[in-house]
C-alpha cells in the first residue's frame, strides 16, 4: 500500500485512492496547510494564463473556477499520516472478499457481451477488467463525491504535489469545456479521480475510450466505456494478451530476502535453478508462469513478516506490471491479480498469511461496527471501513476485554464482541 503521491506519469493517479476507507488510511489531523478563499481566488488569477496556455478558454475558465471555495479536507488526505500500515492480510481481506467476487460474478454475466468486445479489441481479459472495476469504484458504486474543480484547484493552490494537481486541474477544465459532462457530474475522489475506473483527468484524455459508440467517452454513467478504457489502460501499459500475472510459488527452506523484488526480474530457469517450485512442489514450467522475465513477490515483508513464514509468495510477470502501473502499489496490484483468479473459480492463496488471526471480509465489518455501536461507541456510518472512530472504539473494547491493544480488528476480536454482544454496553 502506498501513502504517498506518486510521480504520476504512467500512473492512473495520483494516489492509492481504492485505499481510503481502509483501516490505516483514516487521516491523523496533522499540520495540512490552510487555503483561504481569497488564497484561492488569488491563486486562480496567478494560473489563468497558464490554464489559457494549456487549453482552456478563457471563458471557461472563469465558468469553472470564479465560485469554488477552498476544499480543506483534501489537504488534509494529502497530508494525513496513516496511525499504521495496513498489512497485506487485512488489506486482502476487504478487498477481495466473498462479496466481491459474488458482485463481480454477476458483472461478468450481465456484461459479457460488453466484456467479450472488450477482450477482443483491446486483448485483455474479462475477468482482469471486472476485477479492476470492482476494486476502483465497487462496480460504479463508490466513485467519489468531490467536485473535481474545487478539489483540484484546492490542490493546485496548496500542499507539496501543486505543480501535479495544476496539470490535472487544466485537464478536468479542458473536459468540462468538450462538453464531456456537466459541472455538476465531474465528481470523484479527493485527489480527482473520477468514474468508474477512477481516472486521473489527465489519463481520461489519453486513454479514455468510447466503448458503446454513443459519441461520448462516459466513465461515469457507461460500464461499457469504463470497462473499454480499463482495458484500454492495460494494452497501453504493456498486457500480454493471454499471459497469466504471475503464479504463487513455494520458496526453499532457506531463501535469500534479498532475491525478493518486483522489479528483480530472473527467466524462469534462474527461479528453478534458485529452487522456486509451484505451490504444489512441482517443477515450475512457462505454461503456468506465462513467458518472459519474473519478480518474486513476497508481500507479507513489507507487512513486518520475516523470511520462511512470511506468507504466500509469487512470481510475477509483465501483466502484473501492467495492473501495477494503475495505481503504483503492489498490494493493489495483488487484489486485482487475486480478484481476477477468483472471479475464474480459483480459490485462495495455498500458503497461509503469517498471522493467527484473520482480517475481516466488509460483511464482517460492517457487522463489528454495529457491535462497537451497540456498545456505545461512536463509530460514525456502519460503512464496513474502519475508519478512525471505528479504531478508537476497537481499542477500547480490547482494553476492556483484556486483549493485547492495537486498533486492529480481527476474527478474534469479532467473536469476543458477538459472546459479550447480549450483556450492557459500559458507558
Ligand atoms: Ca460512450
Amino acid at each position: 500500500m502506498k501513502t504517498g503521491i506518486r510521480s504520476a506519469g504512467s500512473t492512473v493517479r495520483a494516489m492509492a485512492v481504492a485505499l481510503i476507507g481502509l483501516p490505516g488510511s483514516a487521516a491523523v489531523a496533522g499540520a495540512a496547510p490552510s487555503l483561504s478563499v481569497d488564497d484561492l481566488q488569488a491563486c486562480m488569477e496567478r494560473l489563468r494564463p497558464q490554464a489559457i496556455a494549456a487549453g482552456v478558454s478563457s471563458a471557461s475558465f472563469a465558468a469553472h473556477t470564479a465560485t469554488i471555495k477552498p476544499e480543506p479536507s483534501v489537504l488534509e488526505k494529502l497530508d494525513y499520516q496513516p496511525e499504521f500500515k495496513t498489512a497485506v492480510w487485512d488489506y486482502l481481506a476487504a478487498l477481495v472478499d466473498d462479496e466481491r467476487v459474488a458482485d463481480g460474478k454477476a458483472m461478468l454475466a450481465t456484461h459479457a457481451a460488453t466484456l467479450a468486445a472488450v477482450a477482443q479489441r483491446y486483448g485483455v481479459d474479462a475477468e482482469t477488467v471486472v476485477a479492476v472495476w470492482g476494486v476502483e469504484s465497487n462496480f460504479g458504486r463508490a466513485q467519489g463525491n468531490y467536485r473535481l474543480p474545487q478539489a483540484l484547484a484546492t490542490l493546485a493552490c496548496a500542499g507539496r504535489r501543486q505543480t501535479f494537481f495544476r496539470g490535472e486541474l487544466f485537464a478536468a477544465l479542458r473536459i468540462l469545456q468538450g462538453g464531456h459532462f456537466a459541472p455538476e457530474k465531474l465528481v470523484g475522489s479527493w485527489a480527482g479521480a473520477f468514474g468508474q475506473t477512477q481516472f486521473m483527468p489527465s489519463t481520461f484524455e489519453r486513454l479514455a475510450v468510447d466503448f458503446d459508440g454513443d459519441g461520448r467517452k462516459d466513465l461515469i454513467d457507461s460500464a461499457a466505456d469504463a470497462l473499454g478504457s480499463t482495458a484500454n489502460y492495460l494494452k497501453q501499459a504493456g498486457w500480454r494478451t493471454a499471459q497469466p500475472w504471475g503464479v504463487e510459488v513455494k520458496l526453499p527452506a532457506a531463501f535469500d530476502a534479498g532475491l525478493v523484488g518486483r522489479t528483480k526480474r530472473r527467466p524462469l530457469a534462474a527461479w528453478q535453478a534458485l529452487g522456486v517450485v509451484a505451490i504444489d512442489g512441482k517443477p515450475l514450467s512457462a505454461s503456468v508462469v506465462g513467458e518472459g522475465d519474473y519478480g518474486l513477490l513476497l508481500p507479507g515483508l513489507a507487512s513486518g513478516a520475516q523470511l520462511p513464514t512470511a506468507g504466500p509468495a509469487f512470481l510475477v510477470g509483465r501483466n502484473f506490471d501492467a495492473i501495477y502501473s494503475y495505481n503504483a502499489s503492489e498490494s493493489y496490484g495483488l487484489a486485482i491479480a487475486h480478484l481476477a483468479d477468483r472471479l475464474r473459480g480459483r480459490g485462495a492463496f495455498l500458503t497461509p498469511w503469517p498471522i493467527d488471526d484473520r482480517g475481516l471480509s466488509r460483511t464482517e465489518r460492517r457487522e463489528l461496527q454495529r457491535l462497537l455501536a451497540a456498545r456505545g461507541h461512536d463509530i460514525g456510518e456502519v460503512d464496513g471501513l474502519l475508519g478512525e472512530k471505528s479504531r478508537v472504539a476497537v481499542r477500547a473494547e480490547q482494553t476492556r476485554l483484556g486483549m493485547r491493544v492495537t486498533g486492529r480488528a480481527g476474527e478474534h476480536l469479532l467473536a469476543r464482541l458477538r459472546q459479550t454482544s447480549t450483556q450492557p454496553a459500559s458507558r
